[in-house]
This record gives C-alpha cells, structure tokens and sequence, in this order.
C-alpha cells in the first residue's frame, strides 16, 4: 500500500491523529506519511498480558475488545488484512486469562461455513465434525412428529455442531503472534474530544489509546454497548442447560439433528463427532434465577426436567463430563430503529453479542457474529486499504446492513423460542397434532441461512 494512501486515509477521516505529520514510534510500528515500516514480530508467542505500566498511554491502532468468536474472526481478518496488507497493527484485549477451555458446541448453518470457508478454516474444522443428514422431531413421549433431509429442503445446506473450544483454537491458530492480550478486563472506555481518539483503561490501570477505532465485540454483558447508551438485553422467559456428553466407546447416534417437544420445556441433541453428542434443555422460568455455579446441580436439574423422556437423552446427560455443563437465561435486545443507538459511536463500533444479542432458537447468534466480522472487516478494508471513502462512513454503512439482516432474526428467533416454549396442555396438542407434522414446511424456516459474501 502506498504511503500516500495511508495518509489520505487518515487525513480522509475525523480520528486523524494529531501527530500525522510526524513518524510515531510505538509498541509495535513505526508510520510517518513517508514510510511505513510494518512490524514484524521476533519470537513465535500467539498470546501475551498486558501489565500496568508507569509509562504513557499506549498508542494502537485498531483495538479489538474480547476474545469470543467475532473477535478472534476479526484479528484474524483486520490483522491479515491491515496489519498484513495495511501494515497496521491491531490489538485484541480479553479478559479471560487464556481462551475458553471448556464449553459445548455451536450448530452453524451454511451462513457460517461461508464465512469460515473465506478466512480458511472451513476444511480444517469440517474433518472433526459430522454432517448433519436431516431433522427428526419428535414428542416427549418418543413419537415422531416430523423428520426431514436438508439436503431435500436445500441442496446446498450444512450443519454442523462444531466444539467452541476447538473453534475458537482453530481461529486463534491462525492469528499472527501476540495478537491477543489475556488478563486485560476494560474498565473504562471514552472519546478524547480534542483528538478524537479513543482512550480505554483497564482494570488493572493500563491505558491505551486507539487511533483509528475500536471494535467492541465483548459479548452479551458489553461494557462498551452500555457506554454508547444501548439498554441492557431483555430476558425472554426461558433458561437454557447445555452439555457435551463423552461416549468413550463412540456415540450411536444417526448424523441427524434431533428435538423433543414437551410443555414448556424442550431439548435436542445433534452427534457433534464420533465420540460426542451435543445437547441442551430449554424451559421456562419466570424470571432467571441465581446463577448455579456447581455443574452437579446443573446436571441434576436437567434430568428432573426431562424424567422419563426418550433414553438416548437421558444417557448423553448421564455422561456429560461437568466441565462442559452451563446453564444461562435467555437474552435478547431488539435494535428498535430510532429508539437505539446506531452501530457506532465515534470510533467505536460494535459487532455480535455486544450489538445484537439473540435467542438461540434459530441457531444464528454465532453465525450472524461470524457474518458481522466479514462485512465489517471488508468495509473497513476498502476504507483504509483503497481509500474508498471515510472510516466512520465504513462503519455506518456496516450498520444499515447488518441491522437489516440481525433486526428480523432478532424478533424471528424470540418468537420462535416463545411459539416452542408452550405450555398450554390444549395447545400443545394442537402443535404436535397439527401445525408440525401438517403445516409447518422447513424450506422457509431455513431460508435466514442465505447469506452472501464475495471472497475477500
Ligand atoms: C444456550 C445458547 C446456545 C447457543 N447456540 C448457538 C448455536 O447453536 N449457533 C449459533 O450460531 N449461536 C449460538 N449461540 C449464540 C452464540 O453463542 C453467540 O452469539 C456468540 O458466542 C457470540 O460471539 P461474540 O464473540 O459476540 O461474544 P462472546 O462469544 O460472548 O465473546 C465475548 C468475549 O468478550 C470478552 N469480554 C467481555 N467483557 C470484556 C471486557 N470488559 N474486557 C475484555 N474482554 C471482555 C469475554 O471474556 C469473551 O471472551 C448460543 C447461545 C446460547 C446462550
């Protein structure tokens, strides 16, 4: 990339830094509007902390908040794309002091693959997970309500249930080193009104500066949404218990997707590889209760749900390791046009949970993050790599997109949950004897997984 287009894109857009006449030296890189000299890391780690320093604010260029799913997608992309073809350095911070270790599975539909085919993981994850065939839907009693290929409702769909722990490694393995800073909580986050730039401070005293912006993708509890004046998720009336059972001799299972429809309770099991099955238990509860953080209780709780249901369930409970059970309550946050903020505030702008929390009930919260991190990173690509008009332009037009896209499937998604979670003794009857076997058709259910992307 040309100096001259570094520069004009910085000149181009309001977070120009009030330095850019001047070579800055910081941590990682060295610009002046003369020459870039891109850095170029010296030892092989992926991951390092960010301890409190006495020293000035630390300058960044794009600072990535978490380490979920969006953000690993991003440093992956903002960093092959900037700091690879750009040259400029992004910064990924993350709480956590490691990547998650535990955990259960994502389905991801074929909008997912998508994504995970343009940054180049798709065949690496595809080897460890089975293909779902179809979807069978039966009663708590055993008898089968409904049972479906995908491939006969659209031939080119995919699921698959992929292990977060392994796709969140597969992600991170691609990153340049020491893209992401562990033990790095944000605590503070504003806008410097003299230069535009966005200073974040974290709970440790740490402090840094972002030059060109700052993507919050810290996940459902964002600080940052909060900051830009977003309310807190609404609750939706029903908790979720989820597990990955370890059958050591390998799983029975059909590669098929399986849901068992009770009153006010239901659950599912998808075969996620040959030796484990993924599962969860949705039921309502007026309001979400304390958190239980002994996985035992979890784990009991979920079998008195679903007693005397069909066995194959009942035995993937049973042998659920306790590490990979959780229980959450489910959450969503309607991005009501006017009545929200916009996507971005000054330099800051939001992806995934962080902006568009959604139920789980389609399956799309984590494919529309995965869908979030392509769009944005392209808009933001043709912005600062080809000048093609201002960042913050980049920004707002990511944000008239996507909230077309997540909006519809934000509601769609609640509703189904709400349609699923009756309780009613008459109206369930009525589900399972009539509106599923006879009226409900799979293709246009499925049809939010459509999702098109040109290659990068
Ligand atoms: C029960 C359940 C089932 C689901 N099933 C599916 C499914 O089958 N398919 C699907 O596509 N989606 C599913 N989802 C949704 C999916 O899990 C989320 O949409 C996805 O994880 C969002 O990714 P994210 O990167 O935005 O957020 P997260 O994955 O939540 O990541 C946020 C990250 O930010 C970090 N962080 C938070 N605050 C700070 C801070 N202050 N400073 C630094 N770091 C911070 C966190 O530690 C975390 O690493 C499900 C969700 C639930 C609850």
């Amino acid at each position: 990339m040309s100096s001259k287009t570094l520069s004009s894109l910085f000149l181009a857009n309001k977070f120009l830094p009030p330095y850019s006449s001047t070579a800055i030296n910081h941590q990682k890189s060295t610009y002046s509007t003369n020459k870039f000299i891109p850095y170029k890391p010296q030892n092989g780690n992926k991951f390092f902390c960010l301890a409190k320093s006495n020293s000035d604010t630390r300058n960044e260029d794009v600072v990535i908040v978490g380490a979920g799913i969006v953000e690993l997608l991003y440093d992956n992309e903002t960093l092959l794309m900037l700091y690879e073809r750009l040259g400029i350095p992004s910064l990924v911070l993350e709480q956590s002091d490691s990547l998650r270790e535990g955990g259960t599975s994502l389905s991801l539909f074929k909008n997912g693959w998508k994504v995970l085919d343009i940054l180049g993981v798709g065949n690496e994850l595809r080897t460890q997970f089975l293909q779902m065939q179809g979807m069978t839907i039966k009663t708590d009693e055993g008898k089968e309500l409904k049972s479906f290929e995908f491939k006969d409702v659209d031939p080119s769909q995919e699921v698959r249930a992929v292990e977060r722990r392994v796709l969140l490694q597969t992600l991170a393995d691609a990153l340049p080193p020491n893209s992401v800073q562990f033990s790095s909580k944000l605590a503070k986050i504003e806008t410097n009104q003299g230069t535009g730039e966005t200073q974040l401070e974290l709970t440790n005293g740490a402090k840094l500066s972002a030059k060109v912006v700052v993507i919050g993708c810290d996940g459902i509890r964002s600080q940052i949404a909060r900051w830009m004046g977003f309310p807190e998720p609404k609750y939706a009336g029903h908790c979720a218990i989820r597990g990955l059972a370890v059958y050591s001799e390998g799983q029975p299972h059909q590669p098929r997707v399986s849901y068992i429809y009770g009153r006010g309770v239901r659950a599912g099991f998808v075969p996620v590889s040959p030796t484990k099955v993924y599962w969860f238990i949705c039921y309502n509860r007026s309001s979400p209760g304390p958190k239980i953080s002994k996985p035992l209780e979890v784990k009991r709780q979920a079998l008195d749900l679903v007693r005397n249901w069909p066995s194959e369930l009942l035995t993937s409970i049973d042998l659920t390791p306790e590490e990979t059970i959780s229980r959450a309550a489910l959450e969503d946050r309607w991005l009501w046009p006017t009545l929200t903020p916009p996507v971005s505030k000054g330099g800051v702008v939001l992806a995934g949970d962080a902006w568009h929390p959604m139920t789980p009930n389609l399956g799309q919260g984590g494919c529309c993050a995965l869908e979030d991190a392509i769009v944005l990173a392209k808009k933001l690509s043709r912005a600062i790599n080809h000048g093609q008009g201002s960042i913050e332009d980049a920004m707002k037009s990511y944000g008239d997109e996507r909230w077309a896209r997540v909006f519809p499937l934000t509601i769609r998604a609640n509703l189904v949950g709400n349609l699923l979670q009756w309780e009613n003794p008459a109206v369930c009857a009525v589900r399972n004897g009539i509106v599923i076997p006879k009226v409900v058709q799979i293709g246009p259910l499925l049809e939010h997984t459509n999702f098109a992307s040109e290659p990068l």
